[in-house]
């Protein structure tokens, strides 16, 4: 399911409050020394620091 159109616009990392970035059903954080990829369950994008991927 696409994420609601606007949206990414409006949601930044909880960690660094950088953009996000949409792939893979992921949003990854685009801050240097962040990256994390929060996960988007059912369209609803996740933005927990406790739910996200750490980059490898
Ligand atoms: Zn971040």
């Amino acid at each position: 399911m696409p994420l609601q159109a606007g949206l990414l616009e409006i949601l930044a990392c909880p960690a660094c409050h950088s953009a996000l970035e949409e792939r893979d059903s992921e949003l990854i954080c685009t801050g240097q020394d962040c990256g994390l990829a929060y996960p988007v369950r059912d369209g609803i994008p996740v933005l927990l620091v406790d739910e996200a991927r750490r980059p490898e």
